[in-house]
């Protein structure tokens, strides 16, 4: 494990952060989360491509281009002999005197590559419990900022309902999960909230249509209910860290038979065959 800070490589508990940093402070930046493979980053084009959108977004000045920040990541995965694990990299306004202005100081930039285990085997098997929740989240969820209270708090309502994730709900329709986006399958067609300002674009979503697309499987982008959700044929979330994991029981409400669906495990399979392909 390693973490890094504007310029240099430190430990994971070195205190590098100075009490008034706006990323500490304000919550005022930006992130993105990779997984690694074979000590391969998965897809990190467009995950770098998210961040400076989301830097633009809230009008951070980056100097940093893409190719940068390319050779950061791939420096640190070195560094830290990460075979499989995550990157963890957020850029912040700065550190600058309290006050909610933009002040005029570089962004900071950090990160953290971690080793990690692969999710538990039980949970792709049998699949996890989900609960459903109000999207209590701001209008501008495109944004992959550092602002994750509402989904902290629901996130943690569903831990302690015994469930995995939490289901967002805004205006009657399903928006995403607290760190995931949310599909379901019904009669053999996968249905998948659009993109708007209220979701966030997930980098494995796109994976996901790309796999659909290959295993001639009909996707569908339209808005869907609670209730279609618990009468869906297959109930299945994705993101960069869980990858497609599917989702058997809702609100205490069995989906379909309770396992795992065929098309879930064929979407799942299809996205290893991507990684492989892409990971050398
Ligand atoms: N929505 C939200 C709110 C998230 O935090 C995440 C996790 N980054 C996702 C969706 C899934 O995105 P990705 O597939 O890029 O990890």
């Amino acid at each position: 494990d390693l973490g890094y800070i504007n310029g240099k490589f430190v430990q994971l508990d070195e205190r590098v952060i100075p009490i008034e940093e706006r990323g500490h402070q304000f919550g005022d930046g930006v992130y993105e989360v990779i997984q690694c493979y074979n000590g391969q980053p998965f897809m990190l084009e467009e995950h770098l491509q998210r961040l400076l959108e989301s830097c633009e977004a809230i009008k951070l000045p980056i100097s940093e281009t893409l190719e940068d920040f390319r050779t950061l990541i791939l420096t640190g995965i070195e560094k830290a002999e990460l075979q499989y694990g995550k990157v963890y990299l957020q850029v912040t306004r700065g550190i600058a005197v309290r006050n909610h202005p933009f002040p005029d100081v570089p962004v900071s930039i950090s990160m953290t590559l971690k080793d990690t285990e692969p999710l538990a085997e039980g949970y792709r098997v049998n699949g996890v419990h989900a609960i459903t929740h109000d999207d209590e989240r701001w209008a501008k969820c495109y944004i992959k900022s550092l602002n994750l209270l509402p989904n902290i708090l629901a996130k943690q309502e569903a831990q302690e309902a015994g469930c995995f994730e939490a289901i967002l709900v805004r205006n009657g329709f399903i928006s995403e999960g607290t760190s995931s986006n949310i599909y379901m399958v019904k009669d053999g067609a996968v249905i998948t909230t659009p993109l708007s300002n209220h979701i966030l674009a997930g980098i494995t979503r796109m994976a996901v249509i790309q796999a659909a697309e290959e295993l001639n499987i009909p996707f569908v982008e339209r808005y869907f209910s609670p209730k279609e959700l618990l009468e869906a044929d297959e109930v299945f979330m994705t993101s960069t860290l869980v990858e497609v994991l599917p989702i058997v029981k809702i609100d205490g409400t069995v989906i379909d038979k309770g396992v795992p669906g065929e098309i879930t495990k064929k979407l799942y399979m299809q996205y290893q065959e991507l990684k492989k392909k892409a990971l050398v």
